[in-house]
């Protein structure tokens, strides 16, 4: 995929053209995954930009890196100014997907990371529509396990915890399916490389605890539309079999939004079509975003103009 980048980025408080945010092949991340990521997408509604989410967006960014004593040199308020100012000095008027990251610079070959080793932050933006098709997608559950929490924290948005995404990202393309299911050693349901997983069955919702995945800020938003919409919302263990048998299955996350799977390993999910429960969460989702529902616009969207 060729994203074609918006000029203007931001690099250690700066909006510079992109051309001039270069780091050196020494630089300790490219070699062993050190780096900070968030997703970010704005929405264009005809006649504002905003932001979802940022505050959450922004907590999680700094989280991340706390894990790993990394740095991250600028206040919540100096990088809320970075995400919204890149869509502004860019003159964005459509929805974006906006990207800020931070990342350990020169230090050595050291695997000794603390708050004293030097850190960058920067910040790029492009315009973004549908990463999957909203009319159903088709999964294949991966060979490779989610990684572990054992192993590495999970909750931490590091580049190199996503080597896990991008070889059973790999396997499902190469199987020619949209997307994966990564499920943990007993085989439970963990989530998919960008995105959390929720299955309905009865009319109620299911998804795996936040001890197999990231607590995604699209899985938080779907709890706060079950909670308002009567809908029951279980954190549960769910076993393979128990997955493949669900009346719908839809996956959650900024890049992918609200995606109905239609299908696992070929297998149809219910009659194969998105289902009702998962349409009325998308349709929520989508009205949402855009600013048409009153009580979450002053919490959860940011104006960029
Ligand atoms: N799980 C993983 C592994 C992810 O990378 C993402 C994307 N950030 C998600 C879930 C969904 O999280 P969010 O809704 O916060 O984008």
């Amino acid at each position: 995929m060729n994203l074609s980048l918006y000029d203007l980025v931001w690099f250690d408080g700066s909006f510079v053209p992109i051309e001039q945010a270069t780091v050196p092949i020494t630089t300790h991340t490219l070699h062993y995954g050190t780096s900070v990521f968030e997703g970010v997408r704005a929405y264009w509604n005809g006649s504002n930009l905003n932001l979802f989410r940022l505050d959450d967006h922004v907590k999680r960014f700094r989280r991340s890196g706390a894990y790993y004593d990394m740095s991250l040199n600028y206040t919540d308020e100096q990088i809320i100014q970075a995400i919204v100012g890149i869509c502004q000095k860019n003159n964005v008027k459509e929805s974006c997907y906006v990207r800020p990251f931070y990342f350990v610079g020169d230090h050595g070959i050291s695997m000794h990371v603390t708050t004293d080793a030097p850190t960058k932050m920067a910040v790029f933006a492009f315009p973004f529509g549908d990463l999957f098709d909203k009319a159903g997608i088709s999964v294949i559950i991966s060979t490779w396990l989610k990684s572990s929490d054992a192993s590495t924290p999970i909750q931490a948005k590091m580049g190199g915890n996503y080597l896990n995404s991008i070889i059973s990202t790999g396997q499902a393309k190469s199987m020619g399916a949209d997307e994966a299911i990564l499920l943990d050693a007993s085989d439970n349901v963990c989530e998919a490389p960008g995105e959390n997983v929720f299955v309905v069955s009865g009319g109620e919702l299911f998804t795996p605890p936040t001890s197999l995945v990231l607590d995604g800020i699209t899985r938080n938003t779907v709890f706060e539309f079950a909670k308002h919409m009567n809908i029951k919302v279980t954190e549960k263990y769910i076993h393979k079999s128990e997955f493949m048998d669900s009346d719908e299955i839809f996956l959650a996350g900024t890049a992918a939004e609200i995606v109905p799977v239609t299908s696992v390993n070929s297998k149809l999910i219910g009659d194969g079509k998105p289902g009702p429960l998962t349409m009325t969460i998308l349709k929520q989702y989508r009205e949402t975003v855009m600013g048409n529902v009153p009580q979450y616009v002053d919490s959860w969207l940011t104006p960029v103009y």
